[in-house]
């Protein structure tokens, strides 16, 4: 091994979901929108001046920042945007999970979280959930370096009430709470309001999923100044323009569009709705979903065979080979005719 390669940091980094391609196919396996993004954002898309590419973006992506402080009723200090909120996440890993203590959250989550704690070198525990897939609050109620989950749970999809949230971020004022509101806006409430009261609260959202911008990567924090001055003061010392012109004209035009934004949303959950009711017929079962997806069993059939018929059949949901979730499925909720097509296939898998 040659001297340089000793000093290599090695990191084993978050696998992502499988992005098939195929023309059939049914992609219920990444939690993205099935409907298209906002009309408005194919309007600026086809009326972007490229002759603008020649000069750097705004640092401050100030014109999407001010449109989400609007849209949030914040001011504009109290946002930060970055490259979906994986980048946003990773930039507030490295600006406030800084101590010597270990920083806290679920055993069952977002499997990118253990991943950045590595690469930063922060020390963490892993609380476990309660066997229903609940956050038992009591183990966030001791000294730690940080707290961060998702609410709704990621792949659980089970929101906690927001009075569980506040007793959480009050009882820990001497570390920094993050709650990832990936999945927020299919049905459970924002904990944004308690930002007002609590400074060291940072809610994390992105327009990822409700938004249906998966491919533009848009995400954003918003959290007292003092939180989001420290993360640009981080961003800035990495990187200043990671927000492209496209990007920044294609978020103002999404989050501008609330009726649009209402209406997708509301579709997703009318479908998930529906889709509950006849996974259930078929025997399964799944903690109650307050995302855009379902993770369910089924206590006779093996959930990794069931995986695999799905994929030869070109249906693509999201399975991990981990002893506590092994016997899980998780469900992006399409448009109404791809869940058709997932039951008929579960049925003729022999399911029924
Ligand atoms: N948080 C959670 C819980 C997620 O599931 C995801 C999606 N993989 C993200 C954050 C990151 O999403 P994005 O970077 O697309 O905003």
């Amino acid at each position: 091994m040659g001297q340089w390669e000793k000093n290599i940091r090695h990191v084993v980094p978050y696998v992502a979901g499988e992005q098939p391609n195929q023309p059939d196919m049914v992609k219920l396996n990444t939690n993205e929108c099935p409907y298209p993004p906002a009309p408005g954002v194919a309007k600026v898309i086809k009326e972007m001046d490229s002759d603008r590419f020649r000069l750097y973006p705004d640092p401050e992506a100030a014109e999407l920042v001010n449109a989400i402080a609007e849209f949030y009723q914040v001011s504009p200090e109290n946002v930060f945007v970055g490259v979906g909120s994986d980048d946003v996440i990773a930039n507030a890993f490295m600006t406030f999970f800084n101590s010597d203590k270990p920083v806290l959250f679920p055993d069952i989550t977002y499997s990118f979280y253990p991943v950045w704690a590595d690469l930063y070198k922060i020390s963490y525990e892993t609380p476990a959930l309660d066997p229903d897939f609940r956050i038992k609050k009591e183990d966030y109620m001791k000294e730690n370096g940080g707290i961060i989950f998702p609410n709704p749970n990621a792949p659980t999809a089970l929101f906690e009430p927001l009075d569980t949230i506040e007793e959480i971020v009050k009882n820990n004022q001497s570390s920094v709470v993050m709650i990832d509101e990936a999945y927020i806006d299919f049905g459970g409430e924002s904990a944004l309001r308690l930002t007002e009261k609590y400074e060291n609260l940072l809610v994390i959202q992105t327009f990822s999923k409700s938004r249906s911008m998966a491919g533009m990567r848009i995400g954003f924090a918003i959290g007292n100044e003092k939180l989001i001055r420290a993360m640009k003061d981080v961003k800035y010392s990495i990187n200043s323009y990671t927000m492209n012109r496209t990007a920044i004209a294609a978020g103002v035009a999404a989050i501008k569009d609330r009726e649009y934004f209402e209406k997708i949303t509301h579709k997703i959950v009318e479908t998930r709705e529906k889709t509950k009711v006849k996974l259930k017929e078929l025997g399964f079962s799944f903690p109650e979903s307050m995302a855009n997806f379902i993770f369910a069993t089924h206590p006779d059939h093996d959930m990794t065979e069931l995986f695999e018929y799905l994929r030869s059949k070109h249906i693509y949901v999201r399975h991990w080979n981990q002893p506590a979730i092994r016997d899980y499925l998780r469900i992006t909720i399409g448009t109404e005719e791809e869940m058709e097509r997932l039951l008929q296939a579960i049925k003729e898998y022999g399911i029924c």
